[in-house]
């Protein structure tokens, strides 16, 4: 009895003295600096010779005076590169992670996969995520709430990644053929106002961050863009989703599902072509965002084999991305507002900045594509006085880069150097960095 007072006894106080160091951590007021020999804001400014003064996870001050930094605190110099805020991904499938496993197309492995084992696995996509630039991602649909545990993961320290912004189960109409056996209801199936009323209540208590409708059909290898929902149905989710105070995106490959989504409200449009001058119009004036995602049809292309496509997918996929980029095009030209989406799935990871590109050749200036993975992406989430720019009160999420991306959007794509995500380090690939710097 009284051994086992004891040794529960010294039981307690180890757990007491493992949970009070372990909670020493985080509360810490670690003040650290970073000095870029160039900072671009997000807010406007390019800076020369800018420090940066991080207090824990948060930016304290920016400043030129190199002599306003404390006295005694860990410095990172940065100075041969560039500086940016972390970018933000607004549309990623991280929990669809797949490997190189060899001869197993990426399809197959994506058949039931056990839930702990993909989480598990998704990881190596979240780093590479990260050394792309990307410290936030608002990931657009998953299964069994993967991304509900990845996110919650991610922000307990216990795996490293991007911020997760989730949207559980995509809402999606019944599309599977009658069956006399029935067919077990997948989540996310929702037909009619009732139903998607309660599938997006069903995601809001499950703890998503936003709400994703599919408006059309389309993924994959398939480019149609049929219609799915009625206006009646998008509208409904909308609603209740801004009544939760939760944004909506809206999937749609074709015209006709993008036009129902921005009438019905939509705070995004994911991927839509051929968008009709009304409906690009009407984006313009409500401020709806649009999220091409023309980068993940290239890597479609590129991988398809690997993937598990039937013959054909090339010549679908290489006739869909010219009226992709021709829609963006003519969108940006109307002034309607761009956030940067990858739609990052499968091995796509660490490619997620390539539709920056993409950008560009729709016509933006470096800068404008920039902007669509900072202070638009930020604002698109409702986060925009916490992401998507260096300044006091952001979190201190930042990404050196060799060069000048403001000339050169491939900078931004292909020289990732160093990030920073929440005040810590995680991506150096400095050339001679110093261990501990
Ligand atoms: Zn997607």
């Amino acid at each position: 009895m009284r051994w086992n007072r004891l040794i529960l006894g010294v039981l307690v106080a180890v757990v007491l003295a493992a949970h009070t160091s372990a909670q020493e951590k985080p509360a810490a007021k670690v003040v650290k600096v970073v000095r870029f020999g160039k900072l671009w804001d997000a807010k406007g400014k390019l800076w020369t010779n800018a420090t940066v003064v991080i207090d824990g996870n948060k930016i304290l001050n920016v400043t030129s005076d190199s002599s306003a930094a404390p006295a005694g605190v860990e410095v990172i110099d940065l100075s041969k590169y560039t500086g940016l805020p972390g970018l933000i991904d607004a549309h990623t499938h991280m929990t669809f992670y797949t490997d190189e496993t060899p001869g197993v197309p990426l399809l197959k492995q994506m058949i039931n996969p056990v839930p702990a084992v993909e989480v598990f696995l998704a990881r190596k996509g979240a780093l590479r995520t990260l050394a792309a630039g990307v410290t936030t991602v608002r990931d657009l649909g998953a299964d069994q709430y993967m991304d509900i545990a990845m996110r919650d993961l991610i922000n307990r320290g216990e795996m490293i990644g991007p911020r997760m912004f989730v949207c559980g189960y995509g809402l999606y109409i019944t599309a599977t053929p009658f069956k006399k056996e029935g067919t077990p209801p997948a989540g996310g199936i929702a037909d009619g106002v009732p139903e998607v009323l309660r599938a997006v209540r069903q995601q809001i208590a499950a703890g998503a961050d936003v709400i994703k409708m599919y408006g059309s059909t389309g993924t994959d290898d398939d480019v149609t863009g049929f219609e799915t929902y009625t206006f009646e149905e998008m509208k409904a989710a909308v609603d209740m989703a801004h009544q939760f105070g939760k944004k909506i995106a809206i999937h749609s490959y074709g015209p006709d599902g993008a036009r129902d989504a921005v009438r019905a409200g939509a705070d995004s449009v994911e991927h839509a072509t051929d968008m009709d001058d009304a409906t690009i119009h009407e984006m313009a004036k409500r401020g709806t965002y649009y999220v091409p995602t023309i980068d993940h049809n290239r890597y479609y292309i590129d991988n398809g084999d690997k993937i598990g496509y039937a013959p054909g997918y090339k010549e679908r996929l290489q006739a869909f991305i010219p009226r992709n980029l021709e829609t963006a095009r003519r969108a940006f030209k109307a002034g309607v507002k761009f956030a940067m989406g990858s739609d990052a799935i499968y091995t796509m990871f660490g490619e997620n900045t390539r539709e920056l590109g993409w950008f560009v050749k729709a016509g933006m200036t470096p800068e404008q594509a920039l902007q669509t993975a900072t202070v638009n992406g930020a604002a698109l989430l409702g986060k925009e006085k916490e992401l998507g720019a260096v300044a006091p009160g952001y979190f201190a999420d930042l990404v050196a880069v060799e060069g000048d991306p403001l000339s050169d959007i491939n900078v931004a794509l292909n020289n990732v150097k160093w990030v920073m995500k929440d005040g810590a380090v995680v991506v150096d690939r400095r050339q001679n960095a110093a261990a501990g710097h």
